[in-house]
C-alpha cells in the first residue's frame, strides 16, 4: 500500500502528505503527528505513541522476549536474519510491537503498540508472542489490555508460522473475554491482513483514528480482481463507521482521554449500592388516555442523551452493531452512575424535526437492536448492570429492515435479555411501542414515566386495523391500557416515576432527577441477588405475566 508518512525536507521541515503543506516539524511534533493545516494523522512510532498516551513515568517495558531466528530459512532478495537485523538498527526496536504496563490518567492498563516502521508492522511469530504474553499479563493481573494496530498484515518470510500467530492472539484475547477483562484495539494507519482479522477487531471497544485504512485486503489486490474503481474513501475508518464496524473515530488529541474514561469505567466500584427500602410510587391519576398518548410524544420531553448527560458520568458512546451499519435511532455506551460502571442503552428521538428526522423517529433498524445487543454482552462480560431508557413509536417498518432480519434482531434480544445474569433496569420515558420497545424492555425493573405510554400497537393502527378507521385512535387508546396507572395494576410496570408539575417538558431536569433516582433505587432493590439469582429473578417475573395462578385442586 501507499506509504503517508511525511516527507522530511531537510533536518526541520516536512510536508504533509496530505495537503502538501511545507510545515515546521517541531509544530507537527507539538500536534501530536496531525497536520495542524488538514488534521493528516501522520505514523507516529511506537514510543511515541506510548509516551502521547500514557501518564508520565508510570510506562515500565514488559519482560524481553527471546528471538525466535529463521524458522523457513527463507530468503527474498536477501535473507530474512538480514532483513529482521536490519530492521533492527534503523528503529532501534527488536519487533514491530512494544508492550509495556502503566497508567492513563490514573489507571492501570496494559499496552501491545505496534510499530510500521518495523518490517512494516508485520505479524510474525515475535509479534504473536508479544501479544500474547501481554494478553496473559492483562489476564494474571486482570488489567485492561490495549492493542494499538499499524500492520500490513501476516509476515511472508515466517510463513504459515505467522497464520498460526492469528490463532494464538485470538485465543489469549477469548480468555480475556471468559475471564471479564476489558480490551481496546486502536486501529491506526493501514491496519490489514491478519492483523486486522484478529486481535484488531476482536477487542471489546475498536476506536480508530480519523483517515486510518483497515481491511482485510488492500485496495490494489481488490481492484485488480473487480477491475473496476474503488467506492471514494473505501476502508477509511470513516467509511468503515458508517458501516457499524468501528466504536468511534477519535482524533489523537482526544485518544488519551477516550481511553481514560473507557478505564475508569472498566475500573470503577462494581460493588452493589446498599440495598434500601425503595419509596413507594403513588399510581398517577388517570387522565385522558388520548391526552397521555400526545403527553408521551411530546418532543419536549428528555431524550436518552438528555438523561444520559444528567446522570451519567464519563460517558463514553459506542456505536456500529459490527454486521452494517450504526443506527441513529439506538444510542448507547458507557459511563458511571453514581460512582458505578452502568451500561446505557436508550432510543433517541430528539427536540427538533430536523434531529428527529435524522434519528428515524426514534424507530430502530435492526442494526440498533444488534447494536444494543453487542453493549448487552458486553456489560454480561464485564459483570456491569445495564440501564434501557425507551421512547419510541415502534422499531422500523421497511424493506431494508424486513431484508436484514428485523424480526430476528427483536426475538434475539427479547430472549438474550431474559439470559442476562448482570440487573437490568428498564424505563419507558415516552413511547413504548410494541416489539420494539420490549426488545429493550426485558429488565428485572420495568419502570415508566407517569405520563409515558406502553402498548402493543398504536392506538391509530389498533383503530385502523379494527374497525379500519384510524380516526378513531381516541377509542382504541382508551381500550389498549396503555397509561401507568393500567399497566401498573396489570403487573406489567414495577413502579411509576413521578413527573412534574406541567409534566417532563416542563422540567426536564426534575424529570431527569427523577429517573436517576428511579434507576438507582432499582439497582439497590436487587442488590441482594447474585448472577444466577438476577437471572432466574427476571425470568419468573415474565413467567407470571398472564400466567394461570393454580388453585390446588
Ligand atoms: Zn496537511
Amino acid at each position: 500500500m501507499t506509504a503517508t508518512v511525511n516527507m522530511p525536507v531537510g533536518k526541520s521541515w516536512l510536508i504533509c502528505p496530505g495537503c502538501r503543506a511545507l510545515l515546521y516539524q517541531r509544530r507537527v511534533e507539538r500536534n501530536l503527528g496531525v497536520c495542524p493545516e488538514c488534521d493528516h494523522h501522520d505514523q507516529v512510532t511506537a514510543h511515541q505513541r506510548i509516551e502521547q498516551l500514557f501518564d508520565l513515568d508510570s510506562v515500565e517495558e514488559l519482560p524481553p522476549v527471546g528471538a525466535f531466528g529463521d524458522p523457513l530459512g527463507f530468503v527474498d532478495t536477501v535473507p530474512y536474519p538480514q532483513r529482521i537485523e536490519a530492521a533492527r538498527r534503523r528503529t532501534g526496536l527488536d519487533e514491530a510491537v512494544v508492550c509495556v504496563r502503566g497508567a492513563v490518567e490514573g489507571q492501570p492498563l496494559i499496552a501491545a503498540v505496534m510499530d510500521f516502521r518495523f518490517l512494516g508492522g508485520s505479524l510474525g511469530t515475535g509479534v504473536g508472542e508479544r501479544i500474547t504474553r501481554a494478553a496473559e499479563l492483562a489476564l494474571e493481573t486482570r488489567t485492561p489490555l490495549l492493542i494499538v494496530s499499524a500492520s500490513g498484515g501476516a509476515r511472508m518470510q515466517e510463513g504459515v508460522l505467522s497464520l498460526m500467530q492469528m490463532a494464538k492472539t485470538s485465543a489469549a484475547l477469548g480468555a480475556l473475554d471468559e475471564a471479564g477483562v476489558l480490551t481496546i484495539s486502536l486501529v491506526s494507519d493501514p491496519t490489514y491482513g491478519g492483523v486486522a482479522a484478529s486481535f484488531a477487531t476482536l477487542c471489546d471497544v475498536i476506536l480508530a483514528e480519523p483517515g486510518a485504512r483497515l481491511g482485510f485486503a488492500g485496495p490494489r489486490v481488490i481492484q485488480q480482481t473487480l477491475r473496476q474503481p474503488l467506492p471514494a474513501g473505501f476502508q477509511t475508518a470513516e467509511y468503515l463507521f458508517a458501516r457499524g464496524m468501528l466504536d468511534d473515530l477519535v482524533p489523537r488529541s482526544n485518544l488519551r482521554s477516550t481511553i481514560g474514561r473507557l478505564l475508569a469505567f472498566a475500573g470503577a466500584d462494581r460493588s452493589a449500592p446498599d440495598p434500601h427500602p425503595v419509596r413507594a410510587t403513588p399510581a398517577p391519576e388517570s387522565a385522558d388516555p388520548w391526552a397521555v398518548v400526545a403527553l408521551s410524544r411530546d418532543l419536549g420531553r428528555p431524550s436518552t442523551l438528555d438523561y444520559i448527560g444528567h446522570f451519567v458520568d464519563g460517558f463514553v458512546e459506542l456505536h456500529g452493531d459490527r454486521l452494517a451499519s450504526d443506527c441513529p435511532a439506538i444510542v448507547g455506551g458507557v459511563g458511571l452512575i453514581d460512582g458505578r460502571p452502568t451500561v446505557v442503552i436508550g432510543h433517541q428521538k430528539g427536540h427538533t424535526v430536523a434531529e428527529v428526522a435524522s434519528r428515524n423517529f426514534g424507530m430502530a433498524t435492526p442494526a440498533g437492536y444488534r447494536k444494543a445487543a453487542r453493549l448487552m454482552r458486553l456489560a454480561e462480560k464485564l459483570g456491569t448492570p445495564i440501564v434501557t431508557l425507551i421512547d419510541t413509536p415502534g422499531a422500523y417498518h421497511g424493506i431494508s429492515a424486513e431484508e436484514n432480519g428485523q424480526a430476528l434482531a427483536i426475538a434475539d434480544n427479547i430472549r438474550m435479555m431474559a439470559g442476562l445474569t448482570v440487573p437490568v433496569v428498564a424505563i419507558v420515558t415516552g413511547e413504548g411501542g410494541s416489539g420494539g420497545a420490549l426488545a429493550l424492555g426485558v429488565g428485572n425493573r420495568v419502570l415508566m414515566l407517569a405520563n409515558a405510554t406502553y402498548s402493543v400497537i398504536s392506538p391509530e393502527g389498533c383503530a385502523a386495523i379494527l374497525w379500519n378507521d384510524s380516526g378513531r385512535a381516541d377509542e382504541a387508546a382508551a381500550q389498549l391500557k396503555l397509561q401507568a396507572g393500567d399497566l401498573l395494576a396489570l403487573g406489567i410496570v414495577d413502579g411509576v416515576v413521578p413527573e412534574p408539575p406541567g409534566g417532563a417538558p416542563a422540567d426536564p431536569g426534575a424529570t431527569a432527577s427523577a429517573v436517576h433516582r428511579a434507576v438507582v433505587d432499582a439497582l439497590a432493590e436487587l442488590a441482594g441477588l447474585n448472577r444466577e439469582e438476577v437471572r432466574a429473578h427476571r425470568r419468573a417475573r415474565f413467567r407470571q405475566i398472564g400466567g394461570l395462578t393454580n388453585a390446588g385442586g
